[in-house]
């Protein structure tokens, strides 16, 4: 039987009052980039503001997903998620590239 996500709503946590969904989404990404260390920040941001192409969303998200930690995506064993196919630096040569 297939259930559905419910529905997300986009708020601001720190006030009781609503924000357009945008304002919320911004001030949580500017949130989360201050905890991005600054090597990574240009590719989060470009992946937030949509100007990233799918790769580099997808990097982004890899790096994210293992603490920016670039050996544990070539390492990576979760093999059912739907990125891994897509991830970065799966090849180790591709990471010790930097690339
Ligand atoms: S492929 Fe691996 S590193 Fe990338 S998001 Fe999925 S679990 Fe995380």
């Amino acid at each position: 039987m297939f259930h559905a996500w419910p529905e997300v709503r986009l708020v601001d946590t720190d006030t009781a009052e609503g924000r357009p969904a945008q304002d919320a989404r911004s001030v949580a990404v500017a949130r989360r980039l201050e905890r991005i260390s600054p090597a990574y920040r240009a590719g989060y941001s470009r992946a937030a503001d949509g100007s990233a192409s799918p790769r580099a969303a997808i990097k982004s998200f890899c790096l994210e997903c293992v603490c920016y930690i670039r050996k544990e995506i070539t390492a990576c064993t979760a093999v059912a998620c739907p990125l891994w196919l897509y991830r970065p630096y799966q090849d180790a040569a591709e990471d010790e590239a930097g690339e």
